[in-house]
């Protein structure tokens, strides 16, 4: 059950946000007000002042801790290292930019307190552009198609999961991390608050299209060996298709007269192309697979902390 008495961990992943940073986190203190917390800012190797802004609010407020990497880790990083540091009750990932209202924790804190370890905010409606809408869509559906763990639709990484949550994310040795795939595979209870997201205040999105893609072709491969499967379904199509070529074949040379030995271009041109593309299409898959075998044998660390504030640098 839920202490009586508790403390909330707010971690907020900061690439470049030097701008907006100050008054989010103030926006984030009004609404934390009364509450016991700690607001952890993992700086993810950002390249303009967003280091030396947070330092000056850590200084006056030991409630603000920071955490710095020594280089761009990524924004899944960030919230991972947000979790192995949190010392709250409860976790609740949000981001720099106010696309994430902050009131929405005290809600967020509610429904914990009710029972659930996880409660997700749920995007019910997007200020953001059509491209965007359309792109994040298609990324909830590809994602679920192959995903063998479901991934509620039209949640991002804006949540608040128990400690107990937090503490297995924390210590999953994974390296490719899909938080958003992790926290559901838990199986924990879960719930949602619905929010609109808003656009973002200053700056741009570090989600463009690509990055978009290779996120969720991560999601995937992180989640499924569906993929694979489809690479071997494919391969028995294709070899199927080709057997009857090779009947076709045999049949015209032999039962047909010698005039039509010579044609059959189109039908041998189509057929490179054909199965080129397939052979192509399955090894990249295959590949795929051992790019991620190979990220998790060579062990490296998840990320790198150059400097802490106000918290005490723990070993990786
Ligand atoms: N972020 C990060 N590392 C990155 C990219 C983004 O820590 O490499 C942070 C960023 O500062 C923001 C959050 O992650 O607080 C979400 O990023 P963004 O707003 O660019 O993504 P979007 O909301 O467009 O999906
Ligand atoms: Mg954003």
């Amino acid at each position: 059950m839920t202490p009586q008495k508790f403390t909330v961990s707010v971690v907020v992943p900061a690439y470049n946000e030097e701008v907006g940073i100050a008054a989010f986190l103030e926006r984030l203190q009004g609404t934390l007000k009364g509450l016991d917390y700690e607001i952890i800012v993992v700086d993810d190797g950002s390249v303009d002042g967003t280091l030396t802004v947070l330092s000056a609010l850590a200084a006056k407020n030991d409630r603000i801790k920071a955490i710095s990497f020594t280089r761009n880790f990524g924004h899944q990083m960030a919230l991972s290292a947000g979790y192995k540091y949190a010392q709250g009750d409860c976790v609740v990932t949000i981001d720099a930019d106010m696309q994430d209202p902050p009131e929405l924790i005290t809600e967020l804190i509610e429904k914990w307190q009710e029972g659930y370890k996880i409660v997700y905010a749920k995007r019910r409606e997007r200020e953001e552009t059509i491209f965007k809408r359309v792109t994040a869509s298609l990324f909830y559906r590809v994602l679920n198609t192959f995903s063998e763990t479901p991934v509620p639709i039209d949640v991002g990484d804006f949540r608040l999961v128990d400690r107990e949550v937090a503490e297995l994310i924390g210590q999953l040795p994974e390296k490719s991390r899909f938080l958003r795939g992790l926290v559901a595979w838990g199986g924990f209870s879960a719930t949602s608050v619905d929010f609109i997201r808003r656009k973002r205040m200053h700056g741009k999105t570090h989600y463009p299209f690509f990055k978009m893609l290779n996120f969720a072709l991560d999601g995937v491969v992180s989640f499924s060996t569906k993929p694979l499967k489809m690479a071997i379904y494919l391969g028995i199509i294709a070899s199927l298709l080709g057997f009857s070529g090779i009947v076709y074949a045999i049949w015209r040379r032999f039962f047909l007269p010698h005039e039509f030995w010579v044609t059959g271009w189109t039908a041998l041109f189509v057929a490179i192309v054909f199965f080129g593309g397939i052979q192509l299409f399955t090894t990249g898959i295959i590949g795929e697979y051992i790019g991620k075998i190979y990220k998790e044998v060579q062990g490296r660390p998840m990320y790198l902390v150059k400097e802490t504030v106000n918290i005490e640098r723990q070993k990786i």
